[in-house]
């Protein structure tokens, strides 16, 4: 029978490594210390690499592919029996607040539609709408609006829902989930993690995978291997509009970091802030709040008489060039790793995780990954 895999970390990359594993009939466990902060449990869920306005190269590379295999997650987690992930396809507004914002949208029009060519899912057909058509579209919208750059093909997903859904589907398929704190015990020679250690339970390892999100860089401290990965908090604010049915308006983002979504029946997410000097400080903060609902208000003042139902406050996995750790850990033969997703990560972080899974079971990667290995900050 094939060596054990262990996944530490049970976010949405873990789970889905987990997932990806019990499916093709491996023995894996998944460790998950649950920690104060996740960041899979208070992320936004934009689904749209396409119509990212990030300009690395790499991102696109890895953002591709990721988009398509949301399609075949979704469809292995329905023959599962799972099939409450909040994803819906709700389409996305990118505003103009300004006249200079407004010239730049027919440029970015023909961005989307070429990422469209070039085999991006998730952006559909790409219109320029002026501020009354993005206003009849989502009617909290102000007069702030000047225009927008519709897209159809964006989506969303709820990560605490995919997330459940990854490990519940992962269970019955054999994988044995574990709630505590994972260390490694490093063979005597080196290169090599023999057995990962909970609580009092020893489990030898076949091959280890890192999915610690933001709490990576311990994991590599253990190892002794550089993991550059840092908590950046984000806090994101939840409103309810009763009354109206939400759930059907499209995504707003802009040319800013905030973004606005909605999930039925009636609740409204507006996010979030990016603090990368947090540290592992996961608590809501006045400043925090503020930031989130003043730029909330000032593109969809309709939003004001809504209740404020909950802050959610997660710690991204970032990285110092933006770009996931992804593959072999270098100096071990059995570790791989897969975290620093950033803020990025739900759209992501299923396809890196059915990645490492595939390499734990000897498959070649599906996809160049030198920009994503973790050589790659030794060498910088
Ligand atoms: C406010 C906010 C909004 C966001 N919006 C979006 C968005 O719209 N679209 C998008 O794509 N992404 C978004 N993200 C980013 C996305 O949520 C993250 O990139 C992603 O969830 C990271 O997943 P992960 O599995 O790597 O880490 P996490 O979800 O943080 O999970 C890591 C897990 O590892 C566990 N762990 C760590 N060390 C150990 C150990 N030694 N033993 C056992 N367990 C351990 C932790 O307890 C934790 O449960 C957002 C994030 C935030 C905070």
């Amino acid at each position: 029978m094939a060596e054990d895999v262990i996944v530490i970390g049970g976010g949405i990359v873990g789970a889905s490594a987990t997932y990806a594993l019990a499916r093709r009939g491996a023995r894996v466990t998944l460790v998950d210390r649950g920690d104060v902060g996740q960041a899979t449990a208070s992320g936004a869920g934009i689904l749209s690499p396409g119509a990212s306005i990030r300009p690395l190269p790499a991102f696109f590379a890895i953002g591709r592919p990721a988009s398509a295999y949301y399609d075949t997650l979704l469809a292995q987690l329905a023959e599962d029996g799972e099939t409450e992930t909040g994803y819906a396809v709700a389409g996305l507004l990118h505003v103009a607040t300004s006249a200079e914002e407004g010239a730049r949208l027919p440029e970015l029009a023909r961005l989307f539609v070429e990422r469209r060519a070039a085999g991006f899912g998730q952006v559909g057909d790409v219109s320029e709408i002026t501020g009354d058509e993005a206003r009849a579209r989502f009617p909290a919208l102000g007069p702030a609006i000047l225009g927008a750059v519709a897209t159809t093909g964006a989506a969303r997903v709820d990560g605490r829902l995919l997330r459940d859904a990854l490990r519940r589907a992962a269970e019955r398929r054999g994988a044995r989930i574990v709630i505590g704190d994972a260390a490694l015990e490093i063979a005597a020679a080196g290169g090599r993690v023999d057995a990962v250690l909970v609580g009092g339970e020893r489990q030898a390892a076949g091959t280890v995978i890192v999915a610690g999100g933001a709490w990576s860089a311990a994991l590599g401290e253990a190892l002794g291997v550089a993991l550059p990965v840092f908590p950046q908090r984000g806090q994101i604010a939840h409103l309810a509009l009763p009354g109206s049915v939400t759930g059907g308006w499209p995504i707003v983002v802009g040319f800013h970091a905030h973004y606005l979504l909605t999930f039925a029946p009636e609740r409204v997410v507006a996010g979030a802030t990016r603090e990368s000097e947090s540290g592992f400080d996961a608590r809501m903060t006045a400043g925090g709040v503020h930031e989130a609902l003043v730029e909330a208000l000032r593109v969809a003042p309709g939003l004001g008489g809504a209740t404020l139902v909950e802050v959610r406050i997660g710690l991204r996995p970032a990285s110092p060039d933006g770009l996931p750790l992804l593959g072999w850990l270098p100096g071990y033969d059995n570790v791989l790793v897969a975290t620093g997703h950033g803020p990025s990560g739900l759209q992501l972080g299923p396809y890196s995780g059915a990645v490492v899974a595939g390499l734990a079971l000897g498959e070649p990667a599906p996809l160049a990954l030198e920009p994503f290995a973790v050589e790659r900050f030794a060498r910088a």
